[in-house]
């Protein structure tokens, strides 16, 4: 995977990337001979066309308060991502996308049942992007146990921090084409902002999130942890 660096930061953006065809069509619902033959087509599409990307920093946190972390010149306001920060000096911050070629080609399909199966694939290609990230980091910066936060996952750390991560990362638009909208949306909508951060007990925002029945969660919701570890001010 050929990378760019540019003094601490990382521009991913020739991913290699293979779509499962199996795996997608098991989550796509994708039944009987015929469906499976043209599905088979729209991924050989799909792989043409997908270029994945992604962009990471490696910075330094540069003050710690209460209930919010400085990661160089930008402060993050968060009582949980403040705590899961307490024995790190340094922090990954990154933007993954699908690309703007794969969700161009999304919205060129006219078929419904097609635009299903572009989006499933373009949440393959993010997974992609978030994945090469992590390796990058791991292979480089030999930070095994990492956890990550994304903006908006918590009410503890809003949506409207992408703003700041956004301007920690420098110019997003220019070097993998995500931009971040008035509306907090970022374009490509397949893509997605956090920090990965050096942690040895693991922590997903899922387990302090209580929303039932979602589909991506990733652990299970614990209703006593945030009292245990995030509740108490750091003296
Ligand atoms: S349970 Fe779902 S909504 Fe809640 S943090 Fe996890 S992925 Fe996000």
């Amino acid at each position: 995977m050929p990378i760019k660096d540019f003094m601490h930061t990382h521009l991913l953006d020739s991913i290699s990337f293979s779509l499962d065809r199996n795996e997608l069509a098991s989550k796509l619902h994708v039944r009987g001979e015929d469906l499976a033959v043209e599905f088979q087509h729209f991924l050989s599409e799909a792989q043409e066309i997908a270029r994945p990307k992604g962009l990471y920093k490696v910075s330094g946190i540069t003050a710690k308060r209460e209930t919010s972390v400085t990661i160089e010149q930008s402060t993050f306001s968060s009582r949980v991502l403040r705590v899961n920060l307490e024995k790190a000096n340094r922090a990954f911050p990154y933007i993954a996308t699908c690309g703007e070629e794969l969700e161009q080609w999304g919205y060129s399909q006219k078929d419904m049942l097609k635009r299903f199966w572009a989006d499933g694939i373009q949440m393959a290609a993010l997974y992609a992007a978030v994945q090469a990230i992590r390796d990058h980091i791991d292979e480089h910066y030999r930070t095994q146990d990492m956890s990550m936060m994304n903006p908006g996952s918590l009410a503890d750390w809003p949506l409207r921090e992408q703003r700041v991560l956004f301007r920690l990362l420098g110019d997003p638009r220019s070097a993998i084409g995500v931009e971040l909208k008035e509306s907090l949306m970022m374009a490509p909508t397949k893509s997605t902002s956090g920090l990965f951060f050096p942690l040895e007990e693991s922590f997903e925002s899922c387990q302090l999130c209580p929303m039932a029945d979602c589909p991506a969660r990733r652990a299970p919701y614990d209703a006593t942890l945030y009292a245990k570890k995030y509740g108490e001010a750091i003296p």
